[in-house]
Formats: structure tokens, C-alpha cells, sequence
């Protein structure tokens, strides 16, 4: 799965605007997107609690990758900093 560096610099942009966190994208092992969130809202500075917290940013970046890539993707949390003490929240982004 390629996307071009413009896709990806504006799917940053939109995350970064809906203040989802700092937004660092790459690949997972798979060849999937994967998408690093430092400094996320929701969690940092929490004490760990075993599990993933972020559904809420999940929510989010899924819908910024389907307005974007114009396909239908699942998000999975597979990293979170106040969840699971991870330094960022990591989401596999996985076209359905
Ligand atoms: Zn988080």
C-alpha cells in the first residue's frame, strides 16, 4: 500500500489541526500505514493501566486517512503512552 508524500503531509496537517497530538507516520512490519502519536491528549501523563486508551484518536485518525486516501480503513491501537507506558500511541492503519 503506497500513498503519495502529498497525501500523507496533509494527513498530518488535519491531524495536527484536530490537536490529535504530534503526528509521526511510517510502516508497520506488514507494509501497513502506521501512524506515532507523541504527546497524545488523551492519555499523557496517566498512570498505566494495562490497556490501549486512545479509541478516541483511533476514531479520529480513521476518519482523516478515509477523507484523504478515499478508501475504508481500520485502526488499531497497538501502542499507548498512558495506557500501556509506550512513548507514543501507535496506530496501525489497515485498508478494509
Ligand atoms: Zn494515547
Amino acid at each position: 500500500m503506497t500513498k503519495s508524500l502529498k497525501d500523507l503531509s496533509q494527513f498530518v496537517e488535519l491531524c495536527e489541526q484536530l490537536k490529535i497530538g504530534v503526528i509521526k507516520t511510517g510502516e508497520n512490519d506488514k507494509g501497513q500505514l502506521h501512524i506515532d502519536v507523541y504527546e497524545c491528549v488523551t492519555c499523557s501523563g496517566m498512570k498505566p493501566v494495562g490497556r490501549t486508551l486512545c479509541s478516541f484518536e483511533g476514531g479520529l485518525i480513521a476518519g482523516v486517512a478515509e477523507g484523504i486516501f478515499k478508501y475504508k480503513v481500520n485502526v488499531r491501537e497497538v501502542t499507548c503512552i498512558g495506557g500501556l507506558g509506550h512513548e507514543s500511541c501507535g496506530f496501525d492503519v489497515i485498508q478494509k
